[in-house]
This record gives C-alpha cells, sequence and structure tokens, in this order.
C-alpha cells in the first residue's frame, strides 16, 4: 500500500495530523495499535453512568478561538456540540487550612479585575502577570496566527525563569501565588519545574474561556472520526508500526507491521510517545546525543482517578471544576508525600437520578507516580493480585476522605463507582510510564520538535507542543506545516476565518 503520507498512532494529535494532510490533497494512512482511535479519551461507562477519562473540558476552543477556528477547518465542530462556559465562574480553588477559597471567572479582563479585587496589595504584579500570559500566547504561531513562526523561542522556553521563581520574587502572598500556578495541574509541570511561557501557552487560553463538549470525550472522538472519514483518511486499527523503513539509499520509505506487512509513505508524522519512537528507528538513524536526550525525557506525573457519584447536588455546592490545595501548597513533584498533601482536581457534572439518589458524578484526579504501584509493575489488568487490590482501595477510601475534609457535608454522600492507578494509565495512555500528558515541558529540557534530522520524518503529540485538546491540534497544525507549508497552511486557516 502505498501513501503520500502515514501518521502513526491515533490519539487526537494523529487524527487531527491525518486529517490536515488529507484535506488538502496528501493520501493518508493513520495507522493505530489499539482497536479503537484514542484510547485514552474514549471514556467509559458504569452503573449506568459516562465517566469522562482523557477528556473533561479545554481552553480555547470557544467561538472566536483559534482552537476553534482549527476544528472548524479540519470539518470537527460541525459534530459537536461545544458548550462554552457562560457561568460567572469555571474552576474554584479551595484551601485546607482557612476557608479562603477562589473563584475564577470566565475571561482574562474578569480575571485580572478578580484579582485585584481579592488581592489589593499586588495589583502592580497582577497586571505584569496577565500581561506576560498575554505576551507569551501572543507569540506562539498557531495561537496567534499572524506571528511570525521564528518567534518560537525554544530557548526562552528551556531557560526562563520558573513560574514558581517569577511568583516569590514578586509576591509574599501563599494564596495568590496557589491561585496562579493551580493550573500546572492541567500539564502536570509542578511550578517549580514550569517555564512561565509553556505555563502561558495552558492558561492563556484556558483564563479566556473553558468548554466543554455534550457528550464528553466519547462525542469529542466520534467527531475526529467523522471528519478523517469525510476527508478520505485511511484509518488502521490493531496495527502497531514496529519499524520505520529506510531505502538501501537511506530514504525514509515506509513503516513495517509485526506480518511483514508494509504502508511506504515518504512522510511520516509520528504522534507516538517520543521514547517509544526510538524503539522503532534503526539504532544509529539519530546521534547518540539525541537518542539519550530523547530516551531521559523527564515524564509529567501519573495519577489515582477515582470516579464517583454524589448524593449531594455538587455543581450546585462547588460548580464544575474544584481544585483541593492542602497545606503544602501546590507542588506536587514529590511523590513520598501522602496523597492528602498533593492538590487534588475534581470535575464535577450532572448525572440522571436513579432511583432519586444520584445528582452528579465526579472524577477526582490525584497526581501520582508509577514507582508508587510499581511492585505490581508486571501483573496483568484483571489479574492483578490482592496487595494490589488492597492498596487500591486503601488509596480510594482516602481520596474520598480528602474530599470531605473539605466539605464535611458530603460525609456519607460521595461514593466510589470506579478507581484506577497508574498502572491503569500506562494500559490505556499511549505513555510506557503512564504518565497523564506525555513528557514533561519543562524548564531545562529540550523536548523534541516537530521537524526531525530525517528527511520526511515529523513528530507530532503532546509532548511535542502542549498536551490537551488545544495543544495536540497546534502540534499537528505545526508538523504538518513542515509538509505542507506553514505559511501556506496558516494562510488556508486565515481565509478559512474570512469566509465562515
Ligand atoms: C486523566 C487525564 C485527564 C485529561 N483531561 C484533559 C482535559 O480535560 N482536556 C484536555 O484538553 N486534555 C486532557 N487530557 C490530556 C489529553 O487527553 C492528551 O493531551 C491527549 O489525548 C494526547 O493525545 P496524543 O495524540 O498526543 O497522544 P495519545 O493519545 O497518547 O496518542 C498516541 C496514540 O499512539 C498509539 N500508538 C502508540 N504506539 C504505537 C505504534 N507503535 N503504532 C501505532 N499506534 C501506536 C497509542 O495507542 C495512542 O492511541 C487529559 C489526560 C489525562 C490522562
Amino acid at each position: 500500500m502505498t501513501y503520500d503520507c502515514a501518521v502513526i498512532g491515533a490519539g487526537l494529535s494523529g487524527l487531527a495530523s491525518a486529517i490536515i494532510l488529507s484535506k488538502n490533497g496528501l493520501k493518508t494512512a493513520l495507522i493505530e495499535k489499539s482497536s479503537r482511535t484514542a484510547p485514552l479519551v474514549r471514556g467509559f461507562k458504569r452503573e449506568g453512568h459516562y465517566f469522562d477519562t482523557g477528556f473533561h473540558h479545554a481552553g480555547g476552543i470557544n467561538e472566536g478561538s483559534t482552537g476553534r477556528l482549527m476544528l472548524d477547518y479540519l470539518g470537527i465542530s460541525q459534530h459537536l456540540n461545544v458548550v462554552s462556559s457562560n457561568s460567572n465562574y469555571t474552576d474554584m480553588v479551595r484551601f485546607r487550612d482557612s476557608s479562603f477559597e477562589f473563584r475564577f471567572p470566565v475571561g482574562i479582563k474578569q480575571l485580572k479585575d478578580r484579582l485585584e479585587q481579592f488581592f489589593p496589595g499586588d495589583i502592580n504584579f497582577i497586571n505584569r502577570y496577565i500581561n506576560e500570559i498575554n505576551r507569551q500566547c501572543s507569540l506562539l504561531p498557531f495561537l496567534n496566527l499572524n506571528a511570525d513562526i521564528k518567534t518560537m523561542n525554544i530557548l526562552e522556553n528551556v531557560h526562563g525563569n520558573s513560574l514558581a521563581d517569577f511568583l516569590s520574587h514578586n509576591t509574599d502572598n501563599p494564596y495568590l501565588q496557589s491561585v496562579l500556578t493551580i493550573h500546572s495541574l492541567l500539564n502536570g509541570v509542578p511550578p517549580g519545574e514550569q517555564g512561565l511561557n509553556n505555563y502561558a501557552y495552558i492558561v492563556g487560553p484556558y483564563y479566556e474561556s473553558v468548554s466543554y463538549i455534550e457528550g464528553g470525550g466519547s462525542a469529542l472522538v466520534a467527531a475526529y472520526e467523522k471528519a478523517a472519514k469525510e476527508n478520505g483518511v485511511d484509518i488502521f486499527l490493531n496495527r502497531e508500526a514496529q519499524k520505520l523503513i529506510f531505502s538501501s539509499s537511506g530514504e525514509l520509505k515506509g513503516t513495517g507491521f509485526k506480518d511483514g506487512a508494509e504502508i511506504n509513505a515518504k512522510n511520516i508524522i509520528s504522534t507516538i510517545h517520543p521514547s517509544q519512537l526510538m524503539n522503532i528507528v534503526p539504532e544509529n538513524l539519530f546521534r547518540p546525543s539525541y537518542n539519550k536526550r530523547i530516551k531521559t525525557l523527564d515524564e509529567t506525573p501519573s495519577a489515582f482517578i477515582l470516579y464517583g457519584t454524589s448524593e449531594i447536588d455538587l455543581k450546585r455546592l462547588i460548580g464544575s471544576n474544584l481544585y483541593l490545595v492542602p497545606a503544602d501548597g501546590n507542588n506536587f513533584g514529590d511523590f513520598s508525600n501522602p496523597i492528602e498533601n498533593r492538590p487534588i482536581n475534581i470535575i464535577i457534572s450532572n448525572a440522571d437520578k436513579k432511583e432519586n439518589i444520584f445528582q452528579c458524578i465526579f472524577i477526582m484526579i490525584c497526581p501520582a507516580s508509577i514507582n508508587e504501584v510499581e511492585q505490581w509493575g508486571n501483573s496483568i489488568r484483571g489479574k492483578r493480585p490482592q496487595g494490589y487490590l488492597e492498596f487500591k482501595d486503601n488509596i480510594c477510601r482516602r481520596m474520598l476522605d480528602y474530599f470531605v475534609s473539605y466539605y464535611p457535608e458530603l460525609k456519607g454522600k460521595i461514593h466510589a463507582v470506579d478507581f484506577s492507578t497508574p498502572l491503569t494509565l500506562k494500559d490505556y495512555s499511549g505513555s510506557p510510564f503512564g504518565s497523564m500528558y506525555g513528557a514533561k515541558h519543562r524548564i531545562e529540557q529540550y523536548n523534541p520538535f516537530p521537524m526531525t534530522s530525517i528527511k520526511g520524518l515529523y513528530l507530532a503529540g503532546q509532548s511535542i507542543v502542549a498536551p490537551g485538546l488545544l495543544g495536540t491540534l497546534i502540534s499537528a497544525f505545526l508538523a504538518c506545516g513542515n509538509i505542507l507549508g506553514h505559511d501556506y497552511l496558516r494562510g488556508a486557516l486565515k481565509v478559512w476565518n474570512q469566509e465562515e
């Protein structure tokens, strides 16, 4: 089988990359090792309730945003009902050691006003912070279609100040520091390792708007699949790319599978975890220093995730998205800390009432390390030993207690329906380490670029630009821009914008 392009991995970035290429006239094969596309994002049903897994909400996909423009251009949004948060707040941060809570309003101007109202002694710094977030976002070429592609300042990303340093040099207020670092949980980089610019790519669009998708991750993937089909992408499921194939003269020729079958394509976009790419390329393809760099990329944390139901209407009590901050603050990099000292994100949605009891479903995400379940690492899902099951029960109970310690009225009213550990994430996510967001985008780490030193081989995915729906979209456009031309692709988006 011969194609113009092959895309390896059919997660959100692979699907988006394949649609872009196919839409622009290149015959494209999309290759996925699982039996379905985007296994991380599909969600699951338990006890009659649908629970999301790798997608809950996203910033920067509201009407008029660049993210939405990309989804429109790809023919995805026409299959989606994107619901932008129009309540007067999106996220709430609550601290254990006091009754202090902060509700994030929708809109960056509104956020600035509310921060000034809560922290009147820090008005100058708040101004600087907001300006810096806006400035950084304006430099990212696919977030700002008019930004010069050369302005992506990789060095600034790698060598800049950490978010924690930036804040501690400018304010002594621990609550303000915590409010402005809490969204580090969204890309899995603790504030002390988080570069200000990478943080800006995450929070800039998120501060501006938060959108949900009716039907959750499952509906999102269905829309991507429809768009892929409409644009003529050929999807190959249950196909694990096991090697990249090169001609005798060293040119990239395609990819091969276990059974000896091959797909020929002179352009390949790999969206799999970069360390896994190293397992399918010839040993001497890259320079040893590049090999080492990729194989030793520091990973984002994994997680303990509790899927639960509540008899109390959490939406009314809390809202849609809650961050619980322990006395130690937001630093979630040290996993010798008990879970009670880690910040936890709780996503809340309405549920159908069942026998007039359940009002809400919720998902609690607690950062964790794969090392915490290392001793059961070789066991198989569904057949894990008793010790593991007891460990799971213990963490699950403590997470419910954790929630209750902030909201005593929930005692006896919240219930766990399912619980996953880093071993579960390892099975479902594309990361061999069970990490939530692939390789960390942190200071002092050079993540691989979309373009490699091998002609025809490009990279996309959450480890390349940023995690999340928007990060994967931008990474797909950057990778495809190397094949189709960045100016051409950004031009096509601009034209689309004017015509719509
Ligand atoms: C708990 C959790 C909650 C999240 N919540 C949100 C959220 O609310 N909003 C948001 O925007 N993002 C969220 N994310 C992040 C988001 O899910 C990811 O950033 C995104 O799905 C990553 O997509 P990807 O395509 O880069 O990688 P992946 O989804 O990992 O895709 C890689 C694909 O490659 C396949 N593959 C691997 N090796 C091979 C091979 N050799 N051959 C063929 N196929 C292969 C894998 O099976 C996988 O399907 C969340 C993530 C987690 C874990």
